[in-house]
C-alpha cells in the first residue's frame, strides 16, 4: 500500500504541489519585506540603543560623577573614575561602558539625577576590532554632542531620539 502511495505521489509531483500551495497562499498578500537601508522599520518609543553622555547648553558636562549609574547597573558594564577639579566641582576622569556586558535595561538612564547618561535609539553599529566594545567618555560625549538637539526634543515629547 505504501509503495502505491509513494508511486502516486511521485507521479503527481505531490511535494511540488504542496510547495506551490504555500507560495500561492502568500502570492497576493501584503508584502512585508522592506528595502533596508533605504527603508526602515518603525522604532518603539521604549527602544533603548547606543548610549550618549550629554552636556549643558554652555558646553559643560552634565555628569557630576555621582556613580549612581555605575552602582545600579546590573551587568557591571559601567566603570567610572572621578576626581575634583580645581574649582571644587566633581567630574569623571574615566567613564566607560562595556557594550558586550550591557543588557540595555535603561537603569543607568533612570538613575541619573542630571539627565547625563541617556540611551539613544541608535541601533546600527558594529565592532571590527578587539576592544571597540568599550565606549569611552570622549566617544559617549561625541554621540551626545552629535544628537543633542534630537535627544532634548525627544525627552520633551517622550518620543524616540532620532
Ligand atoms: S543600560 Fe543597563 S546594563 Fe547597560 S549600562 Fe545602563 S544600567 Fe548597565
Ligand atoms: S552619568 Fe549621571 S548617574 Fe552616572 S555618574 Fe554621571 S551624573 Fe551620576
Amino acid at each position: 500500500m505504501n509503495r502505491i502511495k509513494h508511486w502516486v505521489k511521485s507521479f503527481t509531483l505531490w511535494e511540488l504541489l504542496l510547495g506551490l500551495k504555500l507560495t500561492g497562499r502568500y502570492l497576493f498578500k501584503r508584502k512585508i519585506t522592506i528595502q533596508f537601508p533605504e527603508e526602515k522599520t518603525p522604532v518603539s518609543n521604549r527602544f533603548r540603543g547606543l548610549h550618549a553622555l550629554r552636556r549643558y547648553a554652555n558646553g559643560e558636562e552634565r555628569c557630576i560623577a555621582c556613580k549612581l549609574c555605575e552602582a545600579v547597573c546590573p551587568a557591571l558594564a559601567i566603570t567610572i573614575d572621578a576626581e575634583p577639579r580645581d574649582d571644587g566641582s566633581r567630574r569623571t576622569t574615566r567613564y566607560e561602558i562595556d557594550l558586550f556586558k550591557c543588557i540595555y535595561c535603561g537603569f543607568c538612564e533612570e538613575s541619573c539625577p542630571v539627565d547625563s547618561i541617556v540611551e539613544t535609539d541608535i541601533m546600527h553599529y558594529h565592532f571590527e576590532n578587539r576592544g571597540e566594545n568599550i565606549m569611552s567618555k570622549p566617544m559617549l560625549l561625541a554621540i551626545g554632542d552629535k544628537y543633542e538637539d534630537d535627544i532634548a526634543k525627544a525627552r520633551e515629547q517622550d518620543a524616540p531620539y532620532r
